[in-house]
């Protein structure tokens, strides 16, 4: 309660709101309130760095989660090689920045936030599962989980047990909260608790089984590799003076250019949409401005994270109407995401595309 009047202080009302209705996504029997909030005004209000939230009971422990930090550590780790001259190539670069959008924004916005977590749309079965498997090829969890625990964030949003409030701290809410065990969760109690719609279905249990999302995401790196290093075989012209040509084709330089698309393609974007998506939950939750001040927790509109998320950043109207599909509602609030989601609709890949301000109803798939 302490921590519910102090996150109401944060947000400069004064005392404490009434706290907008959470969203219990997909759960049954759940009727989703999406208009969070009937009360809006404008206001940028600052964060006071006073208010602290202590981390989650199931994570109190403090035990590392050592697979995660490992991994985290070591992926960054291997995207620092992009500073190697000789790893750089133009491709790699282009390679980097089209997967932010086609991993990042169809992946992880469009795919595991707007559609599976809030339904803020329907497609084609086709369509879902393919933009699944792009937000699998991120390296943040199965989609269950994935789901699960944002539903969580969005129950209890800066308050006990948010996963990954920065109310913690920055650090924990950007990234912390991934390599520290928490009970709740690790099990696989939360799958069926919050993401039930998604783990009844066998194919996205199998992707939660056995760490399949993992060697999905170890596969995906190989064929970029492969298909680079083909490419680069294609490309070559090799010269006399390269011990590496052989058979007319320069093998060390086709070598090269497949590492560069790997290092790129692959691990420095891998990187990058960690961040994004890590930003939403921590700069998104302490700077920017409130559109909606009656959300009951920290959520800010924050231009920054926006522009660099495609969209996510106007997380303030996103807590406010969960279910809508467009996170930016104002004409300056640029959301590429929701105008993917628009393009779909026109060419006939989307359906019941849900507008903000409406309220809706979603009754558990
Ligand atoms: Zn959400
Ligand atoms: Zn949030």
């Amino acid at each position: 309660m302490a921590v519910a009047v102090a996150a109401a202080a944060v947000a400069g009302a004064g005392k404490p709101r009434p706290r907008a209705p959470r969203a219990l996504l997909g759960l049954p029997e759940v009727h989703i309130q999406t208009r969070g909030s009937t009360h809006s005004s404008s206001g940028s209000v600052p964060v006071r760095a006073s208010v602290r939230l202590e981390r989650p009971d199931a994570a109190s422990g403090l035990r590392p989660r050592w697979p995660y930090a490992i991994s985290i550590v070591a992926v960054h780790l291997l995207a620092l090689l992009a500073c190697w001259p000789t790893l750089f190539t133009w491709s790699g670069l282009v390679v980097c920045v089209a997967g932010l959008y086609v991993f990042g924004t169809l992946g992880i916005n469009l795919g595991f936030h707007r559609l599976l977590t809030h339904r803020s749309f329907a497609c084609p079965r086709w369509v879902e599962r393919a933009v699944a498997i792009l937000g699998v090829c991120c390296l943040q969890e199965g989609p269950a989980r994935w789901v699960a625990i944002h539903r969580k964030h969005h129950q209890h949003s800066d308050e006990q047990p948010d996963p990954h409030s920065p109310l913690v701290a920055f650090i924990w809410g950007h990234v912390g909260w991934l390599m520290i065990e928490n009970r709740e969760t690790d099990s696989f109690h939360i799958l069926h608790r919050y993401s039930k719609d998604l783990v009844s279905q066998p194919f996205y249990l199998r992707l939660e089984r056995r760490l399949n999302w993992l060697w999905i995401y170890l596969l995906h790196a190989i064929a970029f590799g492969l298909v680079a290093f083909v490419i680069g075989v294609a490309i070559s012209h090799p010269t006399t003076s390269r011990g590496s040509a052989w058979l007319g084709v320069d093998w060390l330089e086709a070598a090269r250019f497949a590492a560069s698309v790997v290092v790129w393609g692959v691990l420095v974007r891998t990187v990058l949409v960690w961040h994004i998506t890590w930003s939403v939950n921590s700069l998104s939750h302490l700077f920017g401005y409130r559109t909606h001040l009656n959300t009951g927790e920290n959520s800010r509109n924050n231009w920054f994270v926006a522009l660099i998320s495609n969209g996510e950043g106007w997380h303030n109207n996103h807590h406010a109407d969960q279910c809508s599909a467009a996170h930016g509602h104002r004409w300056f609030e640029l959301d590429v995401t929701y105008w993917t989601i628009l393009l779909l609709e026109r060419v006939g890949l989307a359906r019941t595309v849900k507008r903000p301000g409406r309220t809706a109803t979603i009754q558990n798939p």
